[in-house]
């Protein structure tokens, strides 16, 4: 069997914390209002994928008022930040689930410090199995960062 470390690492990561998502809407400016952390925290609970009402639940327990056209909105706000995305059961029956994390990279910018990130195709496969071939090691995960100057910092 051939192990591709890349997929494990995916796997390992399918899903972020809602503190990790919170924390990161807020790092990029983003309001959290109580409905909307409790919305991502009804996702990051459930394993399975949530309608609108079952959300609209969710809030109605914890006493937080929000109408269906805010909980519609929210959640049209979170698919469009790739935290939640859309399964389509039938026309009527739609429901969201969190979305995957992708596999990432860091390119860390020696210049302004900025950090962006990278996605690669076939990534470190190649490498991962040399890895396993010349030294036995079963690779789980791997992290890569690449330092340099980004494109504004280029002159
Ligand atoms: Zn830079
Ligand atoms: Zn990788």
């Amino acid at each position: 069997m051939r192990l591709n470390g890349c997929r494990i690492h995916v796997k390992m990561h399918l899903v972020a914390s809602d503190e990790q998502i919170i924390g990161n809407l807020k790092a990029s400016g983003e309001r959290m209002t109580v409905a909307r952390r409790e919305i991502i925290r009804a996702f990051t609970r459930s394993s399975s994928p949530l309608s609108v009402k079952a959300i609209l639940e969710t809030l109605k327990n914890k006493e937080i008022s929000a109408n269906k056209t805010t909980v519609y909105r929210e959640l049209k706000f979170l698919a469009k930040k790739n935290i939640l995305r859309a399964i389509q059961f039938d026309e009527r029956n739609r429901r969201y689930e969190l979305a995957p994390e992708e596999h990432r990279h860091h390119l860390i910018c020696t210049t302004c410090k900025r950090i962006d990130d990278v996605v690669l195709n076939h990534d470190l496969d190649e490498v991962e199995q040399r890895v396993k071939d010349q030294k036995k090691f079963k690779v789980e995960r791997h992290a890569l960062e690449f330092y340099g100057v980004c494109e504004m910092c280029q002159d």
